[in-house]
């Protein structure tokens, strides 16, 4: 028994299962089932991997704890953004030119195949462009001005403008941030209808999606997956449960650390309003060591997530939580109503580069998106699904980046991590 509060426990209503555009049901795994490969978990990365193997050939089976898309993936800001987790002035610095700008194209592509994937399938989820991050201190602004040079001289990429601080209000109604970057490659999403319109497809093209179906266990070649009234036995097997993962397999587990993160959504505004603190309707991120992230939804309501913690219970409170964020960046909201607040666990690594690899020949993970998980989760699926069948060259790229473990194991990385988590927020504050 879990000395943690589970979950479950957690699953706050969010905005996104208010405004589903469909509802879709699977049944619990029960009894022997035969597949080439078994994903455990029905987020981005389980799903998208279970689209691209089945539209290869292969037979597929899903196995999901809770219910399609109940982790992250039905609870993030939607946020489509460009390159990697980590810039490219790190990127290049670590693993040298050539790495660097392979990693920068695949960023790329994780944003095309996200928009590629909802205009193949017809997946309606919102789909807006635009992508702008605020410095939230002066002495950023530099940085970021140098940083549009930059990946425009050395990797061709035209799509940013920096906008100094007297135009700002083409692109916010505050008076919080003191510069810019547009982007207007990056793009934002209704992030549950994507993952429910992935998981319809890869149920129209025969993949068998099981839900409440936790998997306990699972050993052996071919690999034999084990739920408490079900099993299948496959070929392959994909871990795709990212922060989410609990004790299911150690081995990958001390190389994340599960962080709490949490939004709220706001009454509908009018369009005036609504145009007056997001005038582009671009998706919107500041320069804080726990970001604020922010956009319009599709019926007008601000999408707000701010703040985050870092032990297993969420704030009872949630809106009143996340508004205080809010209310540094819009206080003209004061008076507008919070409809819903809600939280999700995600998975960082201690580098912030994702965490792909091999347990064995057969069974591979993909987790430790550190806060990009809609491209790059959405990308792993379709990486794996090449490594599968026999084209392992990009998937062994990133599962051959350094990676290191958090110290003190899964239940010791705590306090450390905590403490410096608590260090750089403070720092931001200040
Ligand atoms: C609040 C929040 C905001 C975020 N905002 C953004 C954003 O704006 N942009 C961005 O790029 N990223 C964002 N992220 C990160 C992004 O959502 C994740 O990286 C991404 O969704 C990870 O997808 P996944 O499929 O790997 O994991 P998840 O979506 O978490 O799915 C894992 C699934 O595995 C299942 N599972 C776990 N264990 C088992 C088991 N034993 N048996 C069966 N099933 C199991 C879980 O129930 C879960 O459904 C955010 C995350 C959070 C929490």
């Amino acid at each position: 028994m879990s000395i943690f509060q589970s979950h479950a426990e957690n699953n706050v209503s969010s905005y996104y299962q208010a405004s589903t555009n469909k509802t879709l049901a699977f049944p619990v795994l029960e009894g022997e089932h035969v597949a080439d490969i078994c994903i455990v978990g029905a987020g981005y990365t389980g799903l998208s991997s279970a689209l691209h193997l089945v539209e290869k050939g292969y037979s597929v089976i899903v196995v999901e704890a809770e219910t399609v898309a109940f982790g992250a993936s039905g609870r993030n800001g939607g946020h489509v953004g460009i390159g990697q987790r980590q810039d490219q002035y790190y990127l290049e610095d670590k693993f040298g030119h050539e790495i660097a700008s392979t990693l920068w194209s695949m960023g790329l592509e994780a944003v095309d195949t996200v928009k590629g994937l909802i205009e193949r399938h017809r997946i309606k989820c919102d789909l807006k462009h635009g992508g702008v991050h605020f410095a939230h201190k002066a002495k950023y602004c530099v940085d970021m001005e140098e940083e549009v040079a930059f990946l425009h001289d050395r990797y061709g990429y035209d799509q940013l403008e920096y906008i100094p601080k007297n135009r700002l209000s083409e692109v916010i109604g505050s008076e919080a941030y003191h510069g810019a970057v547009l982007d207007t490659a990056s793009k934002h999403i209704h992030p549950l209808n994507f993952a429910l319109g992935l998981a319809e497809a890869a149920a129209k093209a025969g993949v068998q999606i099981y839900e409440n179906s936790r998997v306990t266990s699972y050993a052996g070649s071919p690999v034999v997956i084990k739920t408490s009234q079900g099993r299948v036995t496959a070929t392959e097997l994909i871990l795709a449960c990212n922060g989410y993962i609990e004790r299911l397999e150690p081995k990958i587990n001390g190389y994340i650390m599960p962080i709490n993160n949490f939004v709220l959504a706001t009454e509908p505004l009018s369009d005036e309003q609504a145009r007056e603190i997001i005038p582009m309707d671009t998706a919107m991120a500041d320069s804080r060591f726990v970001i604020n992230y922010w956009k319009l939804s599709g019926d007008n309501r601000l999408v707000f997530g701010g703040g985050e913690n870092y032990r297993r219970g969420f704030p009872l409170d949630i809106k009143r939580f996340v508004q205080r964020y809010m209310l540094e960046v819009y206080p003209q909201l004061t008076n507008t109503r919070i409809d819903h607040g809600w939280g999700g666990t995600l998975a960082i690594t201690l580098n912030r580069l994702p965490h792909f690899g091999r347990l064995q020949e057969n069974i591979w993970y993909m987790q430790g998106y550190s806060g990009h998980g809609v491209p790059t989760a959405t990308f792993a699926g379709k990486l794996v699904a090449e490594a599968i069948s026999g084209k392992l060259e990009r998937f062994d790229l990133i599962s051959g980046l350094p990676t290191t473990k958090f110290p003190g194991g899964t239940l010791l990385r705590w306090p450390g991590m905590v403490a410096g988590m608590l260090y750089y927020a403070l720092r931001d504050r200040f």
